[in-house]
């Protein structure tokens, strides 16, 4: 039988805050309740707002709050040239583009398609789906542009992608009870695979790593997951067996907002600055 293997994920970009710890501490607990493993991911690929000294704060906060991890610890950062090789193959299945607008283009350029660029549709988070433009400029245009020098990033052709994999996707959820869930990548539209400058994006990256990791539950927050529509996609174009998926509540702040790491107040760091004990921890987050 093959051992359950768990991972938390953090971006170290900023303080833990309680919502993490929930997110690691039950991690940890499923893992335990399944004779499983747990790793430990730093999804550091913003190299702008990811530090080592971030890192090293939350490596403290995660020791305090007991929580206990397989080593080594994985660096999204010291694999990139993975991520580009597996970005080289969505490249040579056509399957990918280059992408030139910027925000504030694609917000001019919605605009002017529909009239108003509230008529345009969006994504599960809010954006603005990538017109449909760049999707059709000639490979002279396009490699007019990239020598040129003008930036871009790798979007999915998500009409394409559909078409290869050529069934309905779904994914196996455990939150609240185990059901399926039908997975809807076109709600996204043209996702970005590669950002500008970086030849991965959360998206690529996590899809790749939860398969090298051996990782077979991805137990994260509810805000990620109609993402996991996207990574079942990935999935499938690369050959990947998708593991089970358990999207937990978020913790929330008095007035019912997501908590962010720019907040002082449920920053692990200051709550033990103040006194509190890992217990206290677990009885915050209702573990
Ligand atoms: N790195 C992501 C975050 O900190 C979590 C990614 C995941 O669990 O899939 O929000």
């Amino acid at each position: 039988m093959t051992v359950p293997v768990f991972r938390f994920a953090p971006s170290p970009n900023g303080h833990l805050h309680l919502g993490h710890a929930y997110s690691a501490l039950l991690n940890q607990r499923m893992a335990g309740e399944t004779g499983g493993r747990l790793l430990l991911r730093m999804e550091d690929i913003d190299l702008e707002r990811c530090t080592p000294e971030l890192e090293q704060t939350m490596l403290e906060d995660l020791q305090w709050i007991g929580l206990e991890w397989g080593t080594p610890v994985r660096r999204q950062s010291e694999h990139l040239t993975i991520y580009q090789e597996a970005l080289n193959k969505l490249i040579r299945m056509d399957l990918v583009y280059p992408a030139f607008l910027s925000r504030s283009d694609i917000k001019r350029e919605t605009g002017r398609i529909a009239g108003n660029k509230d008529n345009w549709p969006r994504d599960p988070d809010g954006a603005l789906l990538y017109p449909p433009g760049d999707r059709h400029l000639s490979k002279r245009e396009r490699d007019q542009r990239i020598g040129a020098g003008q930036p871009f990033s790798w979007r999915l052709n998500m009409e394409h992608a559909f078409e290869y994999v050529g069934e309905p996707l779904s994914w196996i959820e455990t939150a609240p009870q185990e059901h399926i869930v039908p997975a809807r990548p076109q709600d996204w539209g043209d996702v970005i695979v590669a950002r500008k400058d970086m030849p991965t994006s959360y998206h690529l990256s996590v899809v790749i790593d939860d398969a090298l990791q051996g990782i077979t539950h991805v137990v994260r927050g509810k805000d990620l997951f109609h993402a996991t529509s996207v990574h079942r996609l990935l999935q499938q174009l690369f050959g990947i067996e998708p593991p089970v998926y358990h999207h937990h509540a978020l913790i929330l702040d008095r007035d019912g907002q997501k908590l962010s790491k720019s907040r002082k107040d449920t920053a692990l760091r200051e709550l033990r600055e103040e006194g509190k004990t890992r217990q206290d921890i677990y009885r915050f987050v209702g573990l």
